[in-house]
């Protein structure tokens, strides 16, 4: 297989990772960058440990509840009651979310280049460091976002005011009966904007120009020495990073499957030879990023 990176061609284990990762971006043609939890959790944004038992202590006595994950997930036994985990939850990851530095970092890192972010993060974190927003596509909906919940009509909603009451006013895990938001199409209780295994997800005009912007920066960059640059994406949904990313590695000789993970994933045999696991801590390996000059 011919190497169109310099970088690569560097003997193995003599730069940093932070250095690989500047070098193979100077290379590049065209950057998609691909972003899971791993990325929020390396600036401290966890769903476990005390950012979760601290402001759920309630739901996890009554519920046994082992992360924030799977307890948004939960299937609460009233509207009421699932209004005040999520209220809560809304305002804590994402209404007053303060700005990660690995986010921060990783925008100087992307300035002037051609890029394009994907991420199934639902929480605020692109807002807050404001990245530009026709680069970044919520392919899992955003938390700060409600949907109804019978799916009715594909249109999301927004009213950070209600959340913010519904968390004052909640008592014994319950929000009073009238806080909780309605469909003004069908009537049924509204729901946090996100993907459901069976439902799938409403997805409004806004998600579908998210989702154009994101297929059209592909189409034009097919067949560049691109490098499609994997963040703290885990195994939980590899079918909306994952997966894409090794498989446009596939099709291209010229890209690079750029996977940045404590964890050792499998690789699929076809890509080996294309693939490079950044295996350092990710907050300090974009933070080194900024700092290192290209690799001559
Ligand atoms: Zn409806």
């Amino acid at each position: 297989m011919t190497n169109y990176w310099k970088t690569l061609e560097a003997e193995q284990g003599t730069l940093e990772d932070g250095q690989v990762l500047q070098g193979l971006l100077d290379e590049a043609d065209a950057i998609v960058v691909g972003i899971g939890a791993g990325m929020s959790a390396a600036d401290g944004f966890k769903y476990i440990g005390s950012r979760f038992t601290d402001a759920f202590p309630d739901f996890i006595e009554k519920y046994g509840l082992l992360d924030m994950l799977q307890a948004s997930l939960f299937d609460f036994e009233s509207v009421e009651e699932y209004w005040a985990f999520q209220s809560r939850f809304v305002v804590l990851n994402y209404l007053d979310q303060p700005v990660g530095q690995s986010y921060l970092d990783l925008k100087d890192m992307l300035e002037g280049r051609n890029y394009h972010i994907i991420t199934t993060n639902a929480d605020n974190a692109f807002d807050v460091a404001d990245y530009d927003s026709d680069h970044v596509f919520h392919i899992q909906g955003e938390y700060g976002l409600w949907q109804c919940s019978k799916h009715c009509h594909q249109q999301t909603y927004r009213d950070d005011s209600v959340i913010r009451e519904m968390v004052e006013q909640q008592a014994n895990m319950k929000v009073p009966s009238e806080l909780v938001p309605h469909c003004p199409e069908c009537g049924a209780p509204f729901e946090i904007n996100k993907r459901n295994e069976e439902k799938g997800m409403v997805e409004d005009g806004d998600f579908h120009a998210q989702k154009d912007r994101y297929e059209a920066f592909l189409k034009e960059n097919e067949g560049k020495k691109i490098v499609f640059l994997e963040i703290g994406v885990g195994h939980t949904t590899p079918q909306f990073i994952k997966h894409p990313f090794q498989k446009m590695t596939e099709a291209n000789d010229k890209a690079l499957f750029v996977t940045m993970n404590k964890k050792n994933y499998r690789i699929p045999k076809a890509i080996r030879p294309q693939t490079v696991h950044l295996a350092q801590d990710i907050a300090n390996t974009i933070h080194k990023a900024k700092n290192f000059d290209a690799v001559k």
